[in-house]
């Protein structure tokens, strides 16, 4: 059932099909380690296989990702990177999260696949951007916060050059109007959204684009409760 959800979705977006087994594989040790920890509230294998595999796999039609360096932010149990990275080998992967056992999940589940180049850090972005500000080709983040907070957590790990990729529903116009100020004063300039549909379903996402213009000032991230606080 799973197999042939993605076959047909994969094959709808024009995608490979060859990452199919290892994301079979993916499901089954989320499945698995899902009975003991919260790591999604999604469990029936088609809405796995549409609403986490599918809708990740779009964003490869919307934008190019080889031999990009990604990071996500906030990946939980590994969406939308570990199926951005299966279905396209060639991009360098970081997937970034502030709980432990959520990021021993995924080196687990990197250690099965054979992923050996995936880096799995155990962090709140805030802190990482102290060490590794501008390093990324590409930062993207599925539902971790509203756009002004988590612009301040993504655009410092973007080259000047690169871009951030928020993943939102398509009812976020006025989070995005909300962004402008913080987009401009993180160095980002804010691109035309691209809606899609996600195979199989009605439902419609959106892709936010942020280009990186110029470099993040230095006084940025600021510490989370400032961020939370007093959104930018
Ligand atoms: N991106 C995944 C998805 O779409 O299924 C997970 C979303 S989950 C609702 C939000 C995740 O963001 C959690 O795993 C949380 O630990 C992480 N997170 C929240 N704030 C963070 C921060 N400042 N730095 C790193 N991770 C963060």
């Amino acid at each position: 059932m799973m197999e042939t959800i993605l076959q047909e979705g994969l094959t709808a977006l024009s995608l490979s099909t060859d990452g199919i087994p290892a994301l079979v594989r993916y499901a089954g040790l989320l499945a698995e380690k899902n009975k003991v920890m919260n790591l999604t509230a999604i469990n029936d294998p088609s809405d796995v296989a549409r609403l986490h595999f599918l809708d990740s796999a779009a964003l490869l039609t919307l934008y190019n990702f080889q031999k990009k360096a990604v990071i996500d932010i906030g990946t939980g149990a590994g969406f939308p990177g570990l199926p951005l990275r299966i279905l396209e080998p060639s991009l360098r992967l970081t997937l970034l999260d502030a709980q432990n056992k959520r990021v021993d999940f995924l080196r687990d589940v990197c250690q099965e696949l054979k992923l050996e180049d995936v880096v799995c850090v155990h962090e709140r972005a805030e802190a990482f951007s102290l060490e590794h500000r501008e390093s990324f080709d590409i930062a993207v983040s599925r539902a971790v916060a509203a756009l002004p907070l988590l612009a301040e957590l993504c655009l410092p790990l973007v080259k000047v050059g690169g871009t951030f990729l928020a993943m939102k529903s398509v009812d976020s116009s006025q989070e995005l109007d909300a962004s402008g100020r913080a987009v401009r004063l993180l160095g980002g300039q804010l691109q035309e959204p691209l809606d899609y549909t996600i195979p199989g379903t009605d439902l419609r996402h959106r892709l936010v684009i942020i280009k990186k213009i110029e470099e993040t000032p230095k006084k940025y991230p600021r510490a989370f409760a400032k961020i939370k606080k007093n959104p930018l």
